[in-house]
């Protein structure tokens, strides 16, 4: 079944006593939240047991990490793995943010390789892409996103499918208060399921989740989310405050 979802995604923003009212805030929101209309919360991996212990008992707020390790274990210092996070309750991984794949040279195979160990240990994946402005400028935005998402999750087989959401964040609307038109986002959603459908069949396409990221507000979500093909948002810097997270998760959903 096709979820909406609001995640939030900290990245490395607040402080352990911040991000604790941050989430309290949230909470006392009481956001009207089903099966199909739920929110995930991706604090930074050191506030994920606190975070964890505030959301044990919402059913539909999930626990999410921002990142995890390519590999399953070992001499990686200051690395996480996918299975530390299993073990702390989390349910969510973001895999592909473009500020990881810029910042961090992260390469498609190993946002493959990430992909498969968040399934293999019982996680879902929020899976990113986006092109960037002169990719826009030139309007080869579809062949890129395209392949983005066929080299991190053409590997997988359809049932694997069912754990993965898939986030579209242009990167020229990261962080700059540009957003993409509703019409933008609507037509590269539809673009992503479609390339989906070829791959894994209609079914499989219907059920994904495909959430829009970059400069959504409460001001705009209720457009973006008013597309066919937009079913809820990666949210960074509105997700930071209680006030405006609530608003996009009522405006989504
Ligand atoms: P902003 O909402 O701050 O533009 O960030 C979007 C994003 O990168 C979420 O992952």
């Amino acid at each position: 079944m096709r979820k909406k979802i609001v995640a939030g995604n900290w990245k490395m923003n607040l402080n352990l006593e911040d991000g604790k009212n941050l989430v309290a805030g949230i909470l006392a929101g009481n956001p009207a939240l089903t099966e199909s209309k739920q929110v995930v919360i991706a604090p930074p991996f050191i506030h994920l047991l606190q975070t964890g212990v505030q959301i044990e008992n919402q059913q539909y707020i999930s626990l999410g990490a921002q990142n995890c390790h390519f590999e399953a274990s070992g001499a990686f210092t200051g690395e996480v793995s996918a299975a530390m996070l299993q073990s702390a309750g989390v349910q969510y991984v973001i895999i592909g943010h473009s500020e990881r794949r810029e910042y961090f040279n992260e390469t498609d195979s190993q946002l493959a390789q990430k992909t498969d160990l968040a399934l293999h240990n019982g996680l879902k994946v929020i899976f990113c892409c986006g092109e960037p402005l002169d990719i826009r400028d030139a309007d080869t935005q579809n062949d890129y996103v395209a392949a983005q998402i066929k080299a991190g999750l053409f590997h997988l087989d359809a049932t694997s499918l069912k754990d993965i959401v898939i986030a579209y964040e242009p990167i020229w609307a990261i962080g700059t208060g540009r957003t993409a038109t509703a019409a933008q986002a609507q037509e590269m959603h539809a673009h992503i399921r479609q390339i989906v459908a070829a791959q894994y069949g209609n079914d499989v396409a219907n059920d994904m989740s495909i959430l829009y990221g970059g400069s959504c507000k409460p001001a705009n979500a209720a457009e973006l989310m008013a597309c066919p093909d937009v079913d809820g948002g990666l949210i960074g810097g509105a997700s930071l405050k209680a006030e405006e997270f609530l608003g996009i998760i009522d405006a989504m959903i």
